[in-house]
């Protein structure tokens, strides 16, 4: 099989990386390189292609006589800007083409090989002794070059070395590809069979070279050692055995590299007081042995007092409308949080100073917090940094360590600033409601530190140990949930809550931004990928139940992954393989090498480049891609026994809907709890119980043994399925009331209804909170009626009219109210009297 290559010309004994587009080569790569995702060790021939490289036309053009057989060591493939694969290709030796066997898909020949080098180690020449001279002054030269190079550069000492092992034979070849030299002359190398010729060819190309290099290092002699490196990398990207060497460490440099930090310390626009530190320091390195551990250790910390931007900034640029532009560009829905966003810009606008509240995004989690303070930081022009608090519980993670200590480093802040480069950027404080504790000291009390106005123009980082200002910095925090925040910190900072979407925001929110950055992401376009809305609702009600969008965004991503694979492969397109291809390749498998016959016929269909039908994702194409559906249990199916009711949970992570069952059998009267509840919840319980029994007469309740005393030899358990998970807080009051009403009248709770609220022992239903998470996680569940205290009617209001016409409500003040609306044709109270009539 041979290989056209545009881009360069491969020798023997060298490596050429090259990049292959064109339909035939392609082909040639799937069907003789590739097994799977592996690799074949198969010889093909790489033939310089001379003609015009633009004409990508079907005709075969003209063939170069002579080639180089290679191995190709390495493929990578991609699918960016368009399909392609890289190659790294080995030259081995030089072939000559006797007769094409085909043309099609790719050209196939039979070859000869032409140099072998043992053949020319005995070979018996007349002109022996001229070529004995002939290598020899090549080797001189040779030698001349490489030892005009840096020799420090472990590739350069490599080639050294290489020159006094390799047969001389087979350095021509290996210095050309080298050396600087032009496609034409490598092709005349390439093209010089006979030894003596390529020696005779070779010799002039690196006089050149050595002279071009004296000229160079006369020129510009005080920047010698630079362009040594300039020279010295080259061959390092050309011989892959060559490990890359990038650090070329100047030894006696060292002291000059001393003077260099003392000139960069004092042209450093640093505070007076960190400059007098800093020469200080200088002194003692100047003075300090470098094989003392300490001397690294006083360099590290000068080159970060240099490198630190204590006056350097970005400009602010901020105009309220362009803002709001970007933040609606970049944002679908979230009204109330971009509207607080911008008053807060204008007011800096106004003000023009920082001083004030800090604003805290709090919300589950993808929702678009961190997305957001991206957003202001572009607005502003800033730079954007990312400080992760989720999990940190030693103060000097925010304040560093102190320099004594080994390992010492500075704070997540100073670094953040040098990572920035600029001392106003916009600091996202990630999850300061997972900020730990412990004995190494509060790491929220240093944050408070850092985000006070009256004391950030003065930080103290321990390993700096002088002040930065940290004043021009915008702090913004998020957090899931404002429960956990420490309070000091959570009274410096004005929160914003970013509730959930509903599906409607979701869907508009996918296909405006997160399925076109999921494209651009894995190199799709439109053209090839279609993802329409039903699509999109069936990922976020049967793959996905979260309150933000993130796991919708990784299952589009996971989409995109597939279909990437198939539009890579050509697969989506009906694989039709050319009746009179295929016959050809019968043809000439007879004269071909044996690996010919493993090609499949799948190999030999025609390449779709580029697609030309979009992949329609559907719910089949779903089911393949993302498996089969996560959430389908059907909530009815799970309410079809007594004893079970559906609640409504507020979490950090958005609301959920939550079963709470009940079973009775004989006992004591004792009431078991599981499901990981916290003590308000198990106090919910209890409360739930002796309302009940209480009432027990007037609902006409009774227990297995039809004794109004509900609790006489029985026990009850309560369970809160999802056992893992901990669940606390008083909401869950008027379901467990619910379902215990369920579970001893037997009767079955409505499947389609949900609810919330505290219970009173006398009965009454309070309030609760996160009333807007709940319902929106009610409707994610497809649930239809939703019970609701009475004083949390005002709370409807946040909820979209969407979603509101989709629910019914059912506004509660006291537990008869509640029971009624849960179980079909209500839960009646008998009358007293009747009561004792049937009694009777
Ligand atoms: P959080 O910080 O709240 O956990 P992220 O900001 O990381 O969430 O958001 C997750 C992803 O969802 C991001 O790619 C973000 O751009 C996207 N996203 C979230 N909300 C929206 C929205 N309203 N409009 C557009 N994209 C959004």
């Amino acid at each position: 099989p041979l290989l056209l290559t545009h881009e360069g010309v491969l020798l023997p004994g060298s490596n050429m990386r090259t990049s292959v587009d064109s339909p035939r080569n392609m082909q040639l790569v799937r069907s003789r390189l590739l097994k799977g995702t592996s690799l074949r060790s198969t010889i093909i021939g790489v033939i310089p292609n001379t003609s015009d490289p633009t004409s990508d036309s079907e005709e075969l053009p003209s063939l170069h006589r002579i080639g180089t057989a290679a191995l190709a060591v390495q493929v990578v493939g991609s699918n960016w800007p368009k399909p392609h694969y890289t190659l790294l290709v080995t030259g081995l030796c030089r072939f000559q083409i006797l007769q094409l066997l085909k043309e099609k898909p790719y050209p196939v020949a039979e070859v000869e090989q032409l140099d072998r080098l043992e053949q020319f180690t005995n070979q018996h020449n007349k002109s022996e002794e001229e070529l004995e001279e002939l290598s020899e002054q090549f080797y001189k030269y040779a030698v001349q070059l490489v030892e005009m190079l840096d020799m420090s550069v472990p590739a350069v000492a490599k080639l050294r070395r290489l020159l006094d092992n390799l047969p001389r034979e087979a350095l021509p070849d290996i210095l050309t590809s080298i050396i600087r030299t032009s496609n034409q002359e490598k092709l005349q190398i390439l093209d010089a069979v006979r030894l003596e010729e390529r020696f005779k060819m070779t010799i002039p190309l690196l006089v050149r070279q050595i002279e071009g290099l004296k000229l160079l290092q006369k020129t510009r002699k005080p920047k010698q050692d630079d362009d040594k490196r300039v020279v010295a990398i080259r061959p390092t990207r050309r011989i892959n055995h060559i490990p890359n060497a990038t650090e070329d460490e100047d030894e006696e440099g060292d002291h000059d590299d001393v003077v260099m930090l003392e000139k960069k310390i004092r042209s450093s626009s640093m505070s007076e007081q960190a400059l007098k530190v800093c020469l200080k320091e200088i002194k003692r390195l100047k003075k300090m042995p470098q094989s003392m551990p300490e001397y690294a250790l006083t360099r590290n910390y000068l080159e970060l007092m240099v490198e630190l931007p204590w006056n350097k900034s970005t400009k602010d640029r901020l105009e309220i409308r362009a803002a709001r532009i970007l933040l609606d560009n970049d944002h679908y829905a979230m009204e109330k949080l971009k509207k607080r966003v911008l008053e807060y810009l204008a007011v800096r606008q106004l003000k023009n100073n920082l001083k004030g509240p800090i604003l805290c995004f709090v919300g589950p989690p993808g929702v678009g917090k961190t997305s957001v303070g991206r957003s202001i930081a572009k607005t502003l022009g800033r730079e954007f940094h990312r400080i992760a608090l989720g999990g940190v519980c030693d103060q000097s993670d925010i304040r560093g360590h102190r320099r004594t200590y080994v390992g010492s480093m500075p704070g997540r802040i100073i670094n953040g600033l040098k990572t920035v480069g600029v001392n106003n950027p916009v600091f996202l404080l990630d999850e300061v409601d997972k900020l730990g504790k412990s004995l190494q000291g509060d790491p929220a009390a240093a944050l408070l530190e850092v985000l006070d106005p009256e004391q950030n123009h003065s930080f103290t980082d321990h390993y700096l140990n002088v002040a930065f200002d940290l004043s021009q910095v915008l702090f913004i925090a998020t957090a899931n949930t404002t429960a956990t925040i420490p309070p000091a910190l959570l009274d410096r900072m004005e929160v914003i809550q970013v509730p959930g979407y509903t599906q409607e925001e979701k869907i508009e929110i996918a296909h405006r931004h997160l399925i076109p950055k999921q494209l651009e992401l894995h190199g799709l376009t439109p053209q090839q990928i279609q993802i329409p809305q039903v699509t999109t609702l069936d990922i976020i009600t049967r793959y996905t139940r979260e309150a933000g969008v993130r796991s919708l965004d990784r299952k589009l991503g996971a989409i995109c992954r597939a279909v990437a694979v198939k539009v890579a492969e050509g697969q989506h397109k009906e694989a039709k393989p050319d009746r009179a291809e295929m016959a050809e390749e019968e043809d000439c498998k007879e004269h071909i090498t044996e690996d010919a016959k493993t090609d499949s016929i799948s190999d030999t269909a025609d390449l779709t480049l580029p697609p030309e039908m979009p992949i329609l994702i559907d719910f089949h194409a779903l089911k393949d891609i993302l498996g089969p559906p996560m959430y389908e249990m059907e909530v009815s199916e799970r309410l079809s026994q007594p004893g079970v009711a559906i609640g409504l949970a507020w979490t950090p992570l958005g609301g959920e809907i939550m079963f709470v069952e009940a079973s009775r059998m004989d006992g004591e009267g004792q009431l078991t709890l599981t499901g990981q509840l916290g003590d308000v919840m198990k106090e919910s319980a209890h409360l739930a119980i002796s309302w009940l029994r209480s009432n027990a007469k007037r609902y006409q309740l009774t227990n297995a043994s039809g004794s109004f005393d509900l609790l006489d030899n029985t026990d009850i358990h309560l369970h809160f399925p999802a056992g893992a998970v901990t669940k606390d807080g008083p909401s869950a009051g008027v379901t467990i009331v619910t379902c215990l009403a369920s579970l001893f009248s037997g009767r079955l709770v409505c499947s389609d209804v949900a609810m919330t609220g505290e219970i009173t022992l006398r009965g009454l239903v309070l309030p609760v909170g996160g009333i807007k998470d709940k319902v929106l996680a009610a409707h994610r569940a497809g649930l239809k009626r939703i019970i609701i205290p009475q004083r949390n009617e005002k709370d409807l209001e946040e909820i979209a009219v969407n979603v509101r016409q989709d629910l019914t409500f059912v506004m509660a003040s006291c537990l008869d109210e509640v029971l009624n609306a849960a179980f079909d044709g209500g839960f009646s109270v008998k009358p007293i009297v009747e009561h004792l009539n049937s009694k009777l």
